[in-house]
């Protein structure tokens, strides 16, 4: 479970988070739903444990700080940071001996025939197109088997078929108990393979919205009224 409890980050003396606060259970999948510059990968880095913030963050009960909570999570950045001198299979390996796994070869092989990587194990990281580094990201969060797994608007740049991959992998995680927590600026990208929909907008959580209470309701309606809707202007104030 990804539990965040008031979670504020300054950039100086501007927030780009203020008081968040949201939970993905267990087999269940959220999606940050918000413009550019809402504040969806502060929140992200902030609950990976890349940033300093105000507020309580755990991962399954621990401190997201903590060794506990990093060996439960898999994180797949906005922007693949792959090293450019090790190959597609070296970097399985480095992760494999980072979290001390045993037997994970046959794990990485299937997860990078998924994503057609299979032929590419021996090219270096610097040799591989932006959509191969992102889906070495992926198989890299992956590999560890994490009991809850965080994406950064993880369908951009990808090809059709590492889209529709990664949606039936994540299908299979939801299934299996993980915690999903996704970010995107794209309505309906996850189809309705989805839990929860948490728009932000200025940094807040504006609206959380379960699939079930849509209730035939428009996903695209919803976000533009609360978007480009009334309250929004209204709350626009306190931030400028
Ligand atoms: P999103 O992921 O929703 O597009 P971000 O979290 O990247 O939004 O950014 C939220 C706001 O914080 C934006 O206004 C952005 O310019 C600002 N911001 C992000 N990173 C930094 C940074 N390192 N320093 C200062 N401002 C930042």
């Amino acid at each position: 479970m990804i539990y965040v409890s008031n979670v504020s980050k300054r950039y100086g003396k501007f927030l780009a988070n203020d008081k968040v606060s949201l939970t993905v259970g267990n087999g269940e999948l959220t999606v940050l739903l918000g413009p550019n510059g809402a504040g969806k990968s502060t929140l992200i880095k902030s609950i990976c444990g890349l940033l300093r913030y105000e507020g309580s963050i755990t991962i399954d009960g621990h401190d997201n700080r903590s060794i506990e909570a990093k060996q439960l999570l898999g994180y797949v950045p906005e922007m693949p940071v792959l090293y450019p001198m090790l190959t597609v299979l070296e970097h399985m390996e480095f992760i494999a001996r980072a979290y001390r796994l045993t037997d994970w070869q046959d794990r990485a092989d299937a997860l990078l025939r998924r994503f057609e990587l299979d032929d590419k194990v021996n090219k270096l990281g610097k040799e591989l197109s932006k959509g191969m580094q992102q889906k070495v990201s992926i198989c890299c969060a992956l590999l560890p088997n994490p009991r809850a797994v965080i994406l950064d608007e993880p369908l951009v740049g990808l090809d059709p078929h590492a889209i529709r991959e990664l949606k039936l992998l994540l299908g299979e995680l939801r299934r299996d108990g993980v915690s999903l927590l996704i970010s995107t600026h794209i309505i309906d990208s996850l189809g309705d393979e989805w839990d929860t929909t948490c728009i932000m907008t200025r940094g807040s959580v504006a609206r959380v919205c379960r699939r079930e209470d849509l209730s035939g309701g428009d996903l695209e309606d919803l976000y533009f009224s609360i978007t480009e809707g009334k309250d929004t202007e209204e709350k626009e104030a306190p931030h400028e």
